[in-house]
């Protein structure tokens, strides 16, 4: 068979110079097909992988891992099969990605502006998809909040306090482990661990994918273009379509010292200390899940909030059974309360309150302020492209995540509530497809919000409450876990199971759980939601014994009337 060799050569790369192999993906010897990465190359502003223009076989090696290459300079020889004999003639790889007049480098299909859960999501998707894509980041890792000031390093943290808080009950039950030593130290190399791991993970992802990284801020300066800042310089970078993720940051309070011991979630989450008494301002999802923690670990825990309950928007009946437990293990909680003043004084914050119930002023070690997220929207250039924000400080977005203008996206915590992260990767999907031509909407008909608290509350869909309040009748099944095997062999029994169906069509509207790895369950009512189950489809469904999972049953059991678990009173 004929052959013929190749030399394959660096393709253009805009102004990049002397820029860096960081891998040499084949050696002497290797087949690589069309297509196929050969060496990776970095600048300090992005990396990139150049593939193969044609399938064969190496034959010889012209650089190395470590080396400096410019445009032009040549990689490798290639002998080609099948090719009629023709004049050896050097030949050059096509570059990634069409090349942008206006900023010499590579424009990208999409440009995701935020590597957060919504950003790589959507990045990743994107790229799958066929298309070429950068994205943007100003942090040092991928992953966003969620990964690596969110949650994941929270739960971690919480799976240690769930830990410290079993082997403390256990002594009731005949086993006794002693006080706990803390080594603070171990504590955060084990959640930083976790997070490392999970960003190193997306890193491989996002390079496998050939997603091309650049780090930096960055800020729109035309209908096409954003500028990156960064330590190292400035670039400009040009794409086809945009999508926001730039996420959410904690809301601070107007008039609190600036001081150390006055934290926000991030600096919580570093467990410097662990102090002697903390004040959680905010009773929501946040701020209960990090009283939890420093609750474990000794610390004595106040919580002050402004509205007259905690975990505002979740029904009474579920906030319940975590606001029992909490009440017995913390200092105080005070509701209906505002904080007033906090002083910062050598030996403590001292904290005074506002409020017809306000309590006497006193002094804290620390003081968490979780009062609630607010979109990053400054500094984005969000004038040169044209986007509009809403009135409460969001990027509003239609069901395919596009914003008033065509080609840009939004997605995540900038598009306002509900703020979770499984809700920016869903939709992070929707918008890269919908760039790649696809017909997809973002219209779940519930999303799932859990707060990890000891015990857990999880909810989704239409709550009691909302359904008194828009005249929704709903048919209610509850199963109490004090009825639970499982539960109760897990010394947990104060829990509870809610299902409510439609009156009208049977079809499950909500559902809402508290109790020890209530979170675990919510999935099963989230697909039985979007499935349009009703009482019969939940409660025949065979669900294992002795679980937890069973309580999803017998609460569908409850409202059909066929529960034998429990005695159904008369209505
Ligand atoms: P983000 O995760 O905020 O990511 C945005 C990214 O954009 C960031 O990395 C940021 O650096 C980058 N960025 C911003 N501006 C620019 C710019 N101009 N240039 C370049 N980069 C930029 N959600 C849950 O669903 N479950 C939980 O258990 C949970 N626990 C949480 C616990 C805590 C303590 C906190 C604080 C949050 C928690 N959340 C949880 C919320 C969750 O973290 C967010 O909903 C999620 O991270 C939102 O994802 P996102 O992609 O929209 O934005």
């Amino acid at each position: 068979m004929a052959t013929q060799q190749l030399i394959v050569r660096v393709p253009e790369i805009g102004d990049f110079h002397d820029v860096d192999v960081v891998e040499v993906l084949v050696a002497v010897g290797d087949r690589v097909e069309r297509e196929q990465s050969l060496i990776v190359i970095e600048s300090d502003k992005a990396s990139m992988e150049v593939p193969s223009p044609a399938a064969g076989v190496v034959v010889a090696l012209a650089l190395r891992v470590n080396g400096k290459v410019n445009q032009g300079d040549a990689i490798l020889t290639l002998e080609v099969e099948g090719v009629a004999a023709t004049p050896e003639k050097p030949v050059t790889a096509t570059p990634p990605a069409a090349l942008s007049p206006a900023t010499g480098g590579p424009r990208a299909q999409v440009l995701v502006l935020g590597g957060g859960p919504g950003g790589y999501t959507a990045a990743f998707r994107a790229a799958d998809l066929g298309l070429s894509v950068t994205l943007v980041e100003q942090g040092a890792t991928l992953g966003g909040v969620c990964t690596n000031v969110g949650c994941i390093p929270s739960k971690a943290l919480l799976h240690v306090a769930e830990v410290i808080e079993q082997a403390r009950a256990m002594r009731e039950h005949g086993v006794d482990f002693g006080e706990p030593r803390l080594d603070l130290e171990r504590m955060r190399a084990y959640k930083d661990g976790i997070v490392g791991k999970l960003t190193g993970g997306l890193a491989a992802l996002a390079k496998a994918r050939k997603v091309n990284v650049v780090r930096g801020g960055g800020r729109f300066v035309g209908p096409n273009e954003l500028r990156v800042e960064s330590a190292s310089g400035a670039q400009t970078l040009a794409f086809d379509h945009a999508i926001i993720a730039t996420g959410s940051r904690p809301v601070s309070l107007p008039g609190l010292p600036d001081d150390p011991r006055v934290m926000d979630s991030t600096a919580a989450l570093e467990l410097s200390g662990p102090p002697k008494s903390l004040l959680v301002i905010g009773g929501g999802i946040i701020g209960l899940e990090m009283a939890c923690v420093y609750l474990a670990l000794g610390t004595r825990v106040t919580v002050v909030e402004l509205m007259d309950r905690l975990l505002v928007g979740v029904d009474r009946d579920l906030v319940r059974v975590l606001g029992k437990r909490l009440e017995a293990r913390c200092e105080a909680i005070h509701l209906g309360t505002g904080v007033a003043r906090v002083e910062a004084r050598s030996d403590g914050l001292y904290v005074s309150y506002d409020g017809p119930k306000a309590p006497p002023a006193r002094s804290f070690d620390r003081v968490l302020v979780a009062v609630g997220r607010r979109a990053n929207i400054e500094d984005l250039g969000l004038d040169a492209l044209g986007v509009e924000l809403a009135p409460r400080g969001f990027i509003p977005v239609d069901a395919q995540l596009r914003t008033n203008v065509p080609h840009v996206f939004a997605i995540g915590d900038v598009t306002g509530p509900p703020q979770l992260a499984h809700r920016a990767t869903h939709q992070g999907k929707v918008a890269a497809e919908t760039i790649a031509g696809h017909r997809v909407a973002f219209e779940p008909t519930a999303i799932p919000s859990i707060a990890y608290t000891d015990p857990e509350v999880a909810w989704v869909g239409l709550t009691e409450e909302q359904a008194s309040s828009a005249g929704i009748a709903v048919k209610k099944g509850v199963f109490p876990w004090s009825a639970s095997g499982r539960a109760l062999g897990m010394g947990r029994g104060e829990g509870t199971t809610k299902l409510l169906f439609s009156a009208d069509d049977g079809r499950l509207l909500g559902a809402g759980m508290a109790g020890a790895h209530a979170g675990e369950l919510i999935g099963e009512a989230a697909l039985a939601i979007e499935m349009g189950a009703d009482a019969h489809d939940i409660g025949l469904t065979v669900h294992a014994h002795p679980t937890l999972s069973e309580t999803v049953a017998f609460a569908a059991e409850v409202a059909a009337g066929t529960v034998t678990d429990v005695l159904l009173t008369k209505r």
